[in-house]
């Protein structure tokens, strides 16, 4: 028996003993295809000789550094590097070591920001249902999965959700998808009247919804429509982009597609691509001069904030993205992906929409196409089609939103932006096995 507490207590994990470009390789010598990068993570693969030099570079010269004695070389140059990419208005970065890290990071110094300017009335956050912020307990209480956070309930702060944009199930059929967005900015408006507006500090939302959903873009305008209420009312916007962010839709920020910059915006996995664990807090120049020229200290902070190893880590990873110009390949072979999960997809009696941007799409499996009746939850559609997949030789993930009440059915795609048009072909035969096997 493992002595290691896994998540699942009685499955028997397969031994992951190296990676091979977009593949795992488990301790039998079996490969799998990781079409979904574990969770939207390995951007790069498993096994880029440029990012694992410079994490041995930095280990031999100096691995960590704790940050309230030191800054470090590459804590200094990702920051650097992230800031002249980032969207209008982010100036500095505030380094933790995952996605759950910045989202408690982001709204601890949303509430800062708002005692330093002397508006301590400030403390309402709206988030929105079918989200997902991450398992710590500010950030599990931000996010609307209602499954993830039933357990927990008793022990979470106060926090108030509006509409998700998930066109597939909230859209009306007599809406176009402008005035389905303008629906869903006035739900938000009408929430922010009802709290009282000079009571709420943020709104927070991922541009692209992953990991409960399965990639779920918003309609055009959204957004904007969004950031126009946020400034109305002198509300701070928060973007997620730990899971959409770095690259995965296609630009470096999912809401550079938006036309829009957040106040804040968290980013982590595809940051450091899982070769280091790192997350990190963009901020806005008026939130960090208003902490500067107030307190002058961020009153949170965890042992591992800008790891050296770890910055090295993403600093290489982010430099391979450029210098191999990895977005442009993101974008083509995005849409090569949503041709081939069309083609092989579309009249699919169990699949009722195919969605997405860039490397990162869902599927969304339901009992009836007609309908879009969910199956029984009991089913464990997801998770079957995900161990059918394991043994077919390809990784995907079961994003498992709530759906009228009941844990929904969606698979993740979001493969490495190295993948050759070849190995799409691949993903797309053997997710097709795998759903057909089960469904
Ligand atoms: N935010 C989003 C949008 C995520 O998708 C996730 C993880 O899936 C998190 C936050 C939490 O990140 P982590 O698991 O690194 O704590």
């Amino acid at each position: 028996m493992s002595h290691v507490f896994h998540r699942h207590l009685h499955h028997q994990y397969p031994t992951a003993v190296a990676g091979d470009g977009p593949y795992l390789i488990d301790a039998q010598g079996r490969r799998y295809l990781d079409a979904c990068g574990g969770a939207a993570v390995s951007c790069l693969g498993h096994s880029d000789p440029q990012v694992r030099n410079a994490i041995a570079e930095q280990v031999a010269n100096m691995a960590y550094a704790h940050s309230s004695f030191f800054t470090s070389q590459p804590m200094e140059q990702l920051a650097d590097f992230l800031v002249e990419r980032a969207p209008e208005g982010i100036e500095s970065v505030y380094f933790v070591s995952g996605g759950s890290e910045a989202v408690e990071a982001a709204l601890k110094m949303a509430r800062q920001y708002f005692l330093e300017i002397g508006q301590p009335q400030r403390r309402h956050v709206i988030a929105r249902r079918q989200s997902y912020h991450g398992n710590t307990l500010g950030a599990l209480a931000t996010g609307g999965n209602a499954w993830r956070r039933r357990p927990f309930e008793p022990l979470l702060m106060e926090m108030t959700h509006v509409s998700p944009c998930y066109a597939y199930r909230g859209q009306e059929s007599t809406e176009t998808p402008e005035a389905y967005g303008e629906r869903l900015a006035a739900e938000l408006d009408a929430q922010i009247l009802r709290l009282g507006p000079d009571s709420v500090m943020a709104f927070v939302a991922e541009p692209v919804v992953g990991a409960t959903l399965g990639a779920v873009p918003a309609v055009p305008g959204y957004f904007r429509r969004v950031r126009e209420i946020c400034d109305r009312y002198g509300i701070l916007l928060i973007l997620d982009e730990v899971m959409c962010g770095m690259g995965r839709t296609g630009t470096l920020f999912a809401a550079e597609q938006e036309g829009i910059a957040a106040d804040l915006t968290t980013v982590a996995k595809g940051l450091g691509a899982g070769y280091q664990p790192i997350g990190a807090t963009l901020v806005s120049g008026r939130i960090r001069d208003a902490i500067a020229a107030g307190s002058g200290f961020f009153q949170h902070g965890h042992t591992y904030i800008g790891h050296a190893t770890a910055c090295a880590a993403a600093l290489a990873v982010q430099q391979v993205i450029e210098e191999r110009n990895l977005l442009a390949r993101v974008r083509g072979l995005g849409e090569g992906l949503e041709q081939r999960l069309r083609d092989r997809f579309a009249e699919h009696p169990h699949v009722g929409d195919i969605r997405g941007r860039g490397l990162f799409w869902g599927l969304e499996l339901v009992e009836n196409r007609e309908t879009k009746a969910p199956f029984d939850a009991g089913r464990g559609i997801n998770g079957r089609i995900k161990a059918a997949a394991m043994q077919a030789g390809l990784m995907c993930y079961p994003a498992g939103g709530t759906v009228d009440g009941r844990q929904g059915d969606h698979i993740l795609l979001a493969p490495p932006f190295i993948l050759e048009e070849q190995h799409l072909d691949e993903v797309v035969d053997k997710l097709g096995t795998a759903i057909d096997q089960v469904l």
